[in-house]
């Protein structure tokens, strides 16, 4: 899969990757922005920069002969589509580390203008690795490169083995040290730090609840870790090259632009790169929850503590063999009758959260695994009830509360659709339920992400294979 390594410039190595090797055809969520209402005081200096854009552009995009006349309440479009170009046609892509707006537009022959205004980007400096871009499609495979010092076309159609003609036409621009330019063949990541490849966080922006991926491509064996918020956490390996960290966002944090930090180590070299994941607030719904009488005792604090201790070891857990694959089964075919992330009243304020998805179901409905794993709790627990949790490698772990029945014993290899439960109103539950509760990093995240082919995961690299001693817990 991986190229090998062409050509070294002055500048650094340059990689020729398929460009779209971490991509995948998913069609983007184009953040709309509302029109901005002129407030008292503003002139369309003060607003261009307030969206990170400029006066000119503002202009154009509302029609304005003369900037200086706006007035007060008057909306200001700050987006616009272009003109001229079917969308329809455009591919999306993830935008890697090292990729330029100008360049991949250019790539589709057509000026960034447009290209960010499809995009609906006022600011085309301020794109973030792994957000999605829609492109113009390219006639032709190209490559991006770097032009090294002393550089003419003739120069770089040698050094590439390339036809002298197709570098003149793809470049028609002056060349000079440092330029981005084009060459005829399959894609590249330009200015990557040694040793990577391609590197992609998706999704950005992400909303609170969520999972994002670091995914990263390197020339050499790598191994790496991630810390965010408190979190430091590893990478996991597909193969030697190919690394894996995930960002597991509780739906309680505040939206903001948080750093991950990724750390890669190849060959006794040590680099670090922080990268800016935007959180969105997303939407949640909020519940009041009234517990029966004969099940008040169940709110006790120190019950609710104890039984919280007892989970926090399975919350360690990071298998570096993963055994799932995207999309996860539905563990039960039923209604869903609360969502992930729902601010919740136990009778006060909204302090809590619903940790997971609550399916409305039948007692005595199976519940099946979601995919292979090995089963790490099977017990009766006060306030969950009957409690299962499956780990399926790589920080993901999977828990079915309330069951009215348990199939499976700790350390026992589960595969994908098996039955390892039935559904129950067991523990602190106001009715026959399922709730699926899934952990990433050992934070609760929305098990719903899963269930769609959110991320072009490869096959797990090994074939899964029943480890039990390991994960032997002892009864809980
Ligand atoms: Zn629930």
């Amino acid at each position: 899969m991986l190229r090998k390594i062409l050509a070294l410039s002055f500048l650094c190595l340059i990689l020729l990757l398929p460009a779209n090797a971490l991509a995948q055809p998913v069609p983007p969520e184009l953040v709309a922005l509302p029109p901005h209402v002129v407030q008292s005081g503003e002139t369309l200096f003060s607003i261009a920069q307030r969206y990170g854009t400029d006066v000119t552009t503002l202009a154009r995009l509302n029609h304005l002969s003369d900037p200086r006349h706006i007035y007060v309440g008057q909306q200001l479009s700050l987006v616009a589509e272009p003109a001229g170009v079917d969308l329809r046609t455009w591919d999306t892509h993830r935008l890697q580390m090292g990729e330029s707006f100008s360049w991949l537009a250019r790539r589709g022959g057509l000026a960034w203008e447009t290209c960010a205004e499809a995009n609906k980007v006022l600011n085309s400096g301020a794109l973030l690795v792994g957000q999605q871009l829609l492109l113009p499609p390219t006639a032709a495979p190209t490559m991006l490169a770097v032009a090294p010092a002393q550089a003419t076309p003739l120069l770089q159609a040698l050094r590439h083995n390339v036809p002298f003609w197709e570098v003149l036409r793809l470049n028609p621009q002056p060349l000079y040290a440092g330029a981005g330019m084009l060459l005829p063949g399959e894609g590249a990541a330009p200015f990557l730090p040694y040793p990577l490849a391609a590197l992609d966080l998706t999704p950005q922006p992400i909303v609170r609840g969520q999972t994002a991926i670091v995914a990263l491509e390197t020339v050499a064996p790598a191994t790496c870790e991630v810390r965010y918020l408190d979190h430091v956490e590893p990478c996991y390996a597909q193969d030697p090259t190919h690394l894996f960290a995930f960002i597991s966002l509780s739906p309680m944090l505040d939206p903001a632009t948080y750093p991950v930090n990724l750390q890669v180590r190849s060959e006794g070299s040590e680099m670090a790169l922080e990268l800016p994941l935007v959180v969105s607030p997303g939407r949640f719904g909020y519940e009041v929850i009234n517990v029966s009488s004969s099940r008040q005792h169940l709110m006790d604090p120190s019950l609710l503590q104890a039984e919280r201790e007892k989970l926090d070891a399975i919350a360690l857990i990071r298998e570096p063999q993963r055994y799932w694959q995207v999309p996860l089964l539905y563990p039960v075919q039923a209604a869903i009758s609360s969502y992930f992330g729902s601010r919740r009243s136990y009778g006060g304020s909204y302090n809590s959260y619903h940790s997971g998805v609550d399916f409305r179901a039948c007692t005595g409905t199976p519940v099946r695994a979601p995919a292979d794993g090995v089963v790490v709790l099977a017990a009766p627990l006060v306030v969950r009830g009957n409690a299962i949790m499956v780990d399926h490698g790589w920080g993901l772990v999977t828990g079915y509360w309330h069951l009215s029945k348990i199939d499976v014993t700790v350390g026992q290899w589960v595969s994908r659709e098996e039955i390892i439960g039935r559904v129950g109103n067991t523990g602190l539950s106001t009715g026959s339920h399922l709730h699926w509760e899934m952990w990433v990093d050992g934070t609760p995240v929305n098990p719903l992400q899963w269930v769609e082919a959110f991320y072009p995961f490869p096959a797990p690299a090994v074939p899964p294979a029943p480890v039990a001693e390991q994960y032997d817990h002892g009864p809980q």
